[in-house]
């Protein structure tokens, strides 16, 4: 009983040695610097991820997407069958669900996985547009959209799924 006491009261007086020097340097004029920029990095940031969030909906909103099938998921014990879609114009992937499913919490994905969550959560947002039902990767998918629009910036979505669908086959053909 009484080492603990004594371990205590080291313990109180050390602390109040150490708080008595963090306030001495609190008025120093860098480290008053130091603290009011991280303060205000901190605002920014989260002013940041708010704007993103915002940005992403407006995106995801004026996208008239183009629908691939990004992951057909089969649930032998269940005899159930999942597809899962994504847009290979703005992004949007439905595969956040089968991410959060298998991870049971939304908390582990990215900010840009959990902005996808939020906005396709109880929205059947496959209606819109075109699904084409192509089964592909969807990196590979955008970046060859985005090369298409880099080179013929009036190609309609009706030839892009074409030459979606034939330069597929000849990746399939090597
Ligand atoms: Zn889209």
């Amino acid at each position: 009983m009484a080492s603990l006491k004594k371990q205590y009261e080291q313990i109180e007086k050390e602390r109040g040695d150490i708080l008595k020097e963090i306030n001495e340097l609190k008025k120093n004029e860098v480290i008053k610097r130091f603290y009011e920029l991280q303060n205000k990095n901190i605002k920014l940031a989260s002013e940041q991820i708010t704007l993103y969030k915002k940005l992403k909906v407006k995106e995801y909103d004026s996208c008239n997407h183009i629908w691939v099938n990004t992951l057909h998921d089969y649930d032998s014990c269940e005899g159930r069958s999942d597809d899962y879609y994504g847009c290979i114009k703005c992004g949007l992937d439905q595969r956040v669900f089968e991410i959060s499913s298998r991870l049971r919490s939304i908390d582990y994905l990215t900010l840009e996985q959990q902005v996808m969550y939020e906005y396709m959560y109880g929205r059947y947002v496959t209606y819109k547009g075109i699904n084409t039902y192509i089964e592909c990767d969807l990196d590979l998918a955008r970046n060859f959209y985005t090369k298409l629009k880099e080179e013929n910036k009036n190609i309609n979505d009706e030839q892009v799924i074409d030459l979606l669908k034939n330069n597929l086959k000849l990746v399939k053909k090597k």
